[in-house]
Order: structure tokens, then sequence, then C-alpha cells
């Protein structure tokens, strides 16, 4: 394994600053240091926590990553040990309990409230980079591994890499019915493979291109957590940027390491891809950088360069959740049988209907844009003032895709949020009774074992079905705010565009919710 040099120093190459802004033709601009090339729109940051001397304090100390990281790395070490020596009794392992019962309910939690929270704490990203670095908070300048950049050619694909990546995972994780939870040590060897793909990332490609472009979860906390209430660190003050010859944050300097996620604060509008690192606070040599929390749904709502690849990975993300809400009703499985039956596949879920659903409900999403579009669409629009007016087809289609994917985000994401429900409320105690088996107390015959948060069905469809009039509420806000602020310049009947775009995401609200009804509280 070859130790290489870290050329902090050197000009930072296009590839670090936004590669896949770049190939999806937003305006991000593509060097930094060119003046005028940022948007005339700067978002609102909100409040800069970062004004706080504490808080400055805590965020520059070199160790407050690591010591984020680290209780979550000894308790999936933990998981890891106890799934291949412990109990094979899922409900009393620790490893199932805590993985399927607590961890992925509380992720959603994390996402939903703060973004990319549970990344600054993340095991499997601080393994690898801790290998990578050399050092578990240390500024090093010479890191272990090959170092290579992405290639521009996958990179451009963004988070569509995680989406596929998730897909596979979670294909996996129904086939060997792993979350149900089953045998505690596949759980084990699920953990074990994310470490350790991530690890071979870490030590073959440069900083989190892991996180950035392939993590499984990447997306979906990329996504969903936009509309969480922290907006990330960002540039107090562009005009410094502008004039900063160094660009520290990107390449690092002797307190901080470059971006590790690839993105540069002076043009972050949204908090899809800070990854929380506290990295560019410690490097930046003006003291221009602030972590901002900012009003729920903020950064479903703001960004002026929306990406194309966050549309198709919410649209693709929304087929996943409702191929497993479809899967959880009688007749869908009969379906998945039939399947199984004339293509001599095994067992459940048959690939054909697993992707079939998902791409059914992605192109669905798309097909009713293209509705929109050959609406409502100006023929005459020009994108941009001075800028050819719509003259093909697919500029057009994104000018309305793009905004209505990024305006369900709530509503997804409520969705996803829902579908971790039933375990946790129904088994939580079983993690207490877990912990305890760990020092030889728990048993299944214990009252605790046996009990739950909520025990019966209809408590718990009504508490899933709550969650999602909530984001549907939510998603119902923002609908109405991206299409005034994005549709209605396009659009030839901006009233009825809006009115459309509303009706469209309550009807998405509707069909989950008696989806959940039917589903009566399966997990
Ligand atoms: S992107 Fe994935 S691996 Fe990276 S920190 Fe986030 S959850 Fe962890
Ligand atoms: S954040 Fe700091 S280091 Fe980065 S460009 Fe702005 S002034 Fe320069
Ligand atoms: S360096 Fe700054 S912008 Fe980059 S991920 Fe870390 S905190 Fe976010």
């Amino acid at each position: 394994m070859a130790i290489i040099e870290d050329h902090s120093k050197s000009p930072a190459p296009d590839h670090l600053v936004d590669p896949i802004a770049v190939a999806i033709r937003t305006r991000e601009p593509r060097d930094p240091g060119r003046s005028g090339h940022f948007t005339t729109t700067d978002p609102r940051r909100g409040r800069d926590l970062a004004k706080s001397p504490l808080v400055t304090r805590l965020l520059k100390d070199r160790r407050l990553q690591f010591f984020l990281i680290l209780p979550n790395q000894i308790i999936f070490w933990l998981v890891i040990v106890v799934g291949l020596v412990g109990t094979a009794v899922p409900g009393l392992n620790f490893a199932t309990a805590i993985t399927w019962y607590l961890w992925f309910c509380l992720v959603f939690v994390m996402m939903v409230g703060v973004g990319r929270a549970w990344c600054a704490m993340c095991p499997f990203g601080g393994f690898g980079e801790w290998l990578q670095r050399r050092s578990f908070f240390q500024r090093r300048h010479v890191s272990l591994g090959l170092g290579l950049k992405m290639p521009e050619k996958v990179a451009q694909y963004g988070f569509l890499l995680s989406v596929g990546s998730f897909l596979l995972l979670t294909w996996i994780e129904e086939y060997f019915n792993i979350a149900g939870p089953g045998n505690p040590m596949a759980t084990s060897f699920m953990v074990l493979g994310i470490v350790g793909t991530a690890t071979v990332f870490f030590l073959t490609f440069e900083r989190r291109t892991f996180c950035r472009y392939v993590c499984p979860l990447s997306a979906l906390i990329g996504s969903v957590g936009a509309m969480g209430a922290v907006a990330g660190f960002r540039t107090r003050d562009r005009e410094v940027c502008q004039s900063c010859t160094t660009k520290d944050c990107m390449r690092g300097d002797a307190d901080g390491y470059g971006c590790p996620w690839y993105t540069w604060p002076g043009s972050a509008d949204s908090n899809a891809t800070c990854g929380l690192c506290t990295e560019c606070f410690k490097s930046c040599p003006s003291n221009n950088i602030g972590l901002y929390v900012q009003a729920p749904l903020t950064s479903v709502v703001a960004p002026t360069r929306r990406r194309a690849d966050i549309a198709w990975a919410v649209a693709l993300l929304f087929g996943l959740v409702l191929y497993q809400q479809l899967n959880a009703l009688t007749l869908f499985s009969h379906l998945d049988s039939w399947l199984n039956s004339h293509t001599g596949f095994p067992q459940y879920p048959n690939p054909i209907d697993y992707l079939g659903v998902i791409g059914l409900v992605a192109v669905g999403l798309a097909l009713l844009s293209r509705v929109f579009t050959s609406l409502f669409a100006r023929p005459d629009f020009q994108p941009r003032p001075g800028g050819r007016a719509f003259v093909d087809r697919t500029s057009r289609f994104r000018s309305f895709f793009v905004p209505l994917m990024y305006a369900i985000i709530p509503v997804v994401g409520a969705d996803y949020f829902a579908r971790q429900l039933p375990k946790f409320l129904q088994h939580f105690p079983r993690v207490l009774v877990s912990v305890g088996h760990l020092v030889g107390a728990g048993s299944t015959s214990s009252g605790l074992y046996n009990a739950s948060l909520m025990a019966s069905n209809r408590g718990i469809i009504a508490v899933q079905v709550g969650v999602v009039v909530l984001g549907t509420l939510a998603s119902v806000w923002t609908t109405w705010r991206i299409a005034s602020r994005d549709l209605v310049p396009v659009s030839r009947a901006p009233r009825t565009t809006r009115v459309s775009a509303v009706v469209m995401t309550v009807g998405l609200g509707v069909l989950v919710s008696v989806l959940y009804v039917l589903m009566n509280a399966a997990d």
C-alpha cells in the first residue's frame, strides 16, 4: 500500500469543486478562484451557531469528530462480534436488536431533524478515514492508499451511484431476511461488508469518495436530509471568498484537511453534500466559515442550482419504499411467487418485480412531469437572461421534473420514517433485554422482552398515517413555494401549474397513507 503525499498547496483540481454540478450543467463555478462566477442569489443561511465562542472552541478542536465517531465505532464492532458469536435468537441478540429495532429508526430521525448528523459520527466512514489519514484526529500531510480520483465519467452520475448501491443492499437484505430480523450472523456480515467496502474505497480513492458517490445511505441522507434544520458549514461572506487566493477550505492547510466531501463552502446552497466534518471551519484562514441552522425544509426550497441526480434519486428512492409497502400486501406476494415459479428464481424478492416496481414509480413520476411540461411549459421561456429559449425537450422536461421531485422530498422522507415505525414501536424494549443478555441478565421469558411501546395495530397505523400526513403537509408547503419560484416563470398557466403540483403531492400522500392502512402495521 502506497503512502501518498498530500498536495495540500497544489492548485485545487476542477474535480474537487463540484464535478456533479458541472456535469449537470448548473451554474456551479468550475474554478472558485475566478471571480464573477457566483450566482447573484445568496440563499439565506440562517443563524450562525459558530458565533458563540464556546461553539467555535468546540468546532476548532481536532478531537471533536473522533469523539463523535468513537462510541458508534465501539457499538458497531460489538454488533459484528455479537452477531457472529452471540445467541441465534434475533430478538435477544444485541446485534440484530440494536440495528433493526433502534438504529435504522434513529438514523431517519437524525436526517429529518439535522441532515447529515449521522455522517458526522458514522463508523463506516470514520474507520476508513482513520486508516487513510493514518491518524485518529491529528492533521497529517501524508495519507495511506492510492489516492485516486473518481473518474469524471462516473462522478457525473452523482447520487445515482449511491442509489444503485442502496437498491442492491436492500435487495440482499430482503433476500436473506436480514432486517426481519433473521439470523444475527447475517447482520454481522452485512455490517462487515459495508465497513470492508468503505475501507477499500478509502484506500483506493482520495478523501471521502466513498461517502460522496458510493455509500448506500448517502443519497437517502443527502436528499431526505434537506428537510433538516442544519444548513451545514457555509461561508459567512462570499466577497471574501472571491478574493481568497489560497482556497484552504478545499486544499487544506496546517490546521485542517481540504473538504473531504469535495464541497466548496463558498458555493453551497443546500446541506446535501456537507458531512459536517468541521475541516473547512478549521482550515479557512479568514475565519469566514460559519455553522448555520435554518428553518426546517429550507434546503428543500432554497437551492437555486437544483441537481438532476438528486431529482432522479428522490424518484427511485420513492419507488423503493413503495415497493416495500406493496410487498407487504398478500396480492403482491402472489405476484412475486408467480414470477418466481415462471422464472425459476428460488425465492422472494424476484428481481423482476423488485426493479420493475421501482422503475415504474420513477418512470411514472417522470411521465407526470412530462404531462406538466406538455400542458404548462412556455415555449418562449429563456432559462437564462440573454440565453436561448427552450429549444429542446430535455431542458423543458428538466425544468419541471427537477423542481417537482425536490418538492416531494418531505412526503418521501415521511414514508421512509413511517416504514421503520412498526419494528421500533413493537420491539424497542428488546434492545434493553439484549443489552442485559450481553451480561447474562436478559431472556426471552422476561416481561420486557414481550412488551412493546405500542401493541395495537390500529395505534401503529394511526401513527404511521399521522407521520405521512405531516410529511404531506410539509410537501404541500414546499411544492407551493418551489412551484411559485421555479415553475411559475417557465409556465404559461402559473396558477393552474401551482395548484396541479399541489394536487400531485396530496395524491402521493394519500396513496402512501392508504397503503399503510392496507399493510395493517406489517413490518
Ligand atoms: S455517507 Fe455513508 S459512510 Fe459516509 S459518513 Fe455518511 S453514512 Fe457514513
Ligand atoms: S471559505 Fe475561507 S478558505 Fe475557502 S475560499 Fe472562502 S475565504 Fe478562502
Ligand atoms: S469540510 Fe466543511 S463543507 Fe466540507 S464536509 Fe466538512 S464541514 Fe462540510
